[in-house]
């Protein structure tokens, strides 16, 4: 297989999609900061039922990044992302530099209502602002016909359906489920953070999560449920950002009315934040 062509602008990326737009074929985007794991690669394979071409991007936004957090650590590996990529057939990546997205003067912000009120935001409330800039940015860059995010991040699923109906951007959002390690632990770029001890300890999170899906199922109350999940989880040795059940459509609290729920969780494992979520 060839290895992706490399776009660094957006101007290059978009002279190169033309001609397949103009014929008619179908676009697909992936959005992704890199470090790329078979979480990606599986968003990248859902992508390949949807089009004709895909475009991958890679981008460590420094928008959702506050001050304090590891931009700067975020593990980067473009050389091994394109091996990936040639190997799973994709023919774009776009890799634009920090200055190509946001250059001097750059001033407009983005900010989404409804499901980015609470759980992430609650911990991390400049992030939605940062990924709704960003994914604006890429889905006005590349055009897609469609655009395939991961379950994983729940609740920035959530926000670009959101949004993308808001701001009537002509793209369809597609969610594609989780991927997880033998062990349950959701892969994540971030995972090669963990100590070995903590690697054994993550493999708890999922575990608590069945767990406390298992007892909702057979019609404990999530009031006395979740209180005793998060009392297990801060025993193993997990601090706990939030664990909670929501709407899984709204993400606002479950109602007479809700047709899915969903268990959302963010915990920190020393200094690795991980979060994780199922239908519930
Ligand atoms: P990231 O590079 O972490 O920003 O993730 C890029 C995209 O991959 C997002 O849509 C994530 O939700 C998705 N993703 C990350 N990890 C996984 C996973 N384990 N399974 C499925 N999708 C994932």
């Amino acid at each position: 297989m060839t290895a992706p062509i490399v776009h660094r602008s957006i101007g290059d990326l978009r002279t190169a999609l033309k001609p397949a737009r103009m014929a008619g074929k179908r676009i697909a985007m992936v959005p992704t900061m890199g470090a790329l794991h078979d979480g990606h690669l599986s968003l990248v394979e859902r992508a390949r039922e949807e089009a004709d071409r895909i475009v991958v991007s890679i981008f460590v936004n420094p928008t959702q990044f506050a001050p304090h957090e590891d931009f700067d650590a975020y593990p980067r590996n473009e050389g091994k992302d394109l091996e990936l990529l040639r190997d799973h057939g994709v023919e774009a990546a776009f890799i634009p530099s920090v200055r190509e997205m946001y250059p001097d003067g750059f001033a407009t912000g983005v900010t989404v209502g409804g499901p980015s009120e609470g759980l992430e935001s609650a911990f991390r409330p400049h992030f939605f602002d940062g990924v709704a800039l960003v994914v604006t940015k890429l889905l006005l860059a590349a055009l897609p016909d469609v655009a395939i995010f991961g379950e994983k991040d729940y609740q920035q699923l959530c926000v670009v359906r959101r949004m993308v109906r808001d701001l009537n951007i002509p793209t369809e959002i597609i969610g594609a489920p989780t991927v997880r390690e033998p062990d349950g632990l959701a892969m994540s770029s971030r995972n090669v953070y963990l100590s070995p001890d903590e690697r054994e300890t993550a493999t708890s999170l999922p575990a608590v999560l069945r767990k406390a899906i298992e007892r909702l199922g057979q019609g404990e109350d999530a009031h006395d449920v979740l209180p005793l999940s998060r009392q297990e989880l801060e025993e193993r040795g997990f601090k706990v950002d939030y664990l909670e059940l929501r709407d899984g459509e709204t993400l606002g609290p479950v109602t007479e009315d809700t047709q899915s729920r969903r268990i959302l969780v963010a915990v920190w494992l020393g200094k690795t934040r991980l979060i994780d979520n199922m239908a519930a």
